[in-house]
């Protein structure tokens, strides 16, 4: 069965989703630091007339950073281009998406920690002093070009913050850390995300869609489309609380949003009894890629508390030993149980 609160990584953007995506501030719900903070730099660029600093945004995927910067383009009143890292292999296309803004665009790369070196090389001098400096060719017909470019904003989003290199981190004027958002808020927008799809749904249904949602907005909207589906079965003109239960049930969803990985992975740490557990051997245990469990499934968990990330490796909480009603060990520094 497809893993419902799994992201695939650059999936692409399905029409549903686009059509949800919101536009505007007052649509954009949660994480009112970081809106609070946008909106004094662009007033004050726009003020000035000036290209915003560049911006990098930290977090998990689904949390809302693209839609950050389309939001952002659009106060600006300018246009964004948005890209993965990984889409960018030579010079030449880094050299063809730069070349191709204009003063005041948008940049947005996604994945920005997987940028190869060669690349991000190029990529220093175009955000220090807007130029690109280049090689055409090669061997002795080899020309270095340099060109002039527009003050664009290069918005970076990573999941892996730590993966990051140094000099490019610190070419980003502004850093923003994004939030797992509350059940109120991913209520608020499944509610909002309803009234788009013109659907009426109970506010109970939305809350228990947003309490399952791992704090994660695009869960939330996964699960309404799937919800909406039973209730459409159902022949339910309102998404009721039952159906919506009902639903989450079968789609394997539990009472706090945990799927089947999820659990595997809190009974695998509390198998070892208090030991501290390695990121390779969780990964083989669980055929599941590294990537995969630091970006996507331990985020939630951790921010939770259910798991702890030691020097040494995963050790599961308490509160995990609570969920599955067991009593933890009697201490967690590892290495006793031998
Ligand atoms: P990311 O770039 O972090 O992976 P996205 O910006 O693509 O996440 O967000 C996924 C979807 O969730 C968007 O299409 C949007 O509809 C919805 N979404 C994200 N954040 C919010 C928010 N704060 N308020 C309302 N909807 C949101």
């Amino acid at each position: 069965m497809e893993r419902i609160v799994e992201f695939e990584r650059f999936e692409g953007e399905g029409s549903y989703e686009r059509s949800l995506r919101p536009t505007g501030w007052d649509e954009y719900i949660g994480q009112e630091k970081i809106k609070k903070n946008l909106r004094v730099f662009i007033q004050a660029s726009l003020k000035r007339s000036e290209a915003l600093d560049h911006i990098l945004f930290f977090g998990p995927p689904g949390l809302g950073k693209t839609t950050l910067a389309n939001i952002i383009a659009s106060e600006m009143g300018a246009s964004i281009k948005t890209t993965a890292a990984p889409m960018i292999e030579k010079s030449g296309d880094l050299a063809a998406l730069l070349t191709n803004v204009e003063e005041g665009d948008l940049l947005f790369i996604d994945e920005i920690h997987r940028m190869s070196p060669a690349i991000e090389e190029i990529l220093y001098p175009a955000m220090e002093d807007y130029r690109l400096d280049i090689i055409i060719g090669s061997g002795p017909a080899a020309q270095a070009v340099k060109i002039d470019l527009p003050r664009f904003t290069l918005v970076g989003a990573t999941t892996r913050a730590g993966m990051l290199s140094h000099p490019l981190r610190e070419r980003f004027g502004m850093h923003f850390r994004m939030e797992f958002y509350t059940a109120e808020e991913l209520a608020r927008i499944v509610a909002q995300a309803a009234a788009k799809l013109e659907i009426g749904i109970e506010e109970k249904a939305a809350l228990e869609i947003a309490r399952r949602s791992r704090g994660t907005p695009r869960i939330a909207l996964r699960l309404l489309r799937r919800v909406r589906d039973f209730a459409e079965v159902a022949e339910e003109r309102t998404i009721s609380l039952e159906t919506t239960r009902y639903a989450l049930d079968q789609l394997g969803v539990n009472h706090i949003g945990f799927d089947e990985q999820d659990l595997k992975l809190l009974e695998l740490l509390i198998s070892a009894k208090g030991r501290p557990m390695g990121l390779s051997t969780i990964a083989a245990a669980l055929s599941e890629d590294e990537g995969t469990i630091e970006e996507v499934l331990e985020p939630y968990l951790i921010a939770n508390g259910y798991i702890e990330r030691t020097a040494r490796g995963r050790i599961a909480t308490a509160k995990s030993y609570e969920l599955f009603r067991l009593s933890p060990p009697e201490t967690d520094t590892g290495g006793l149980f031998g």
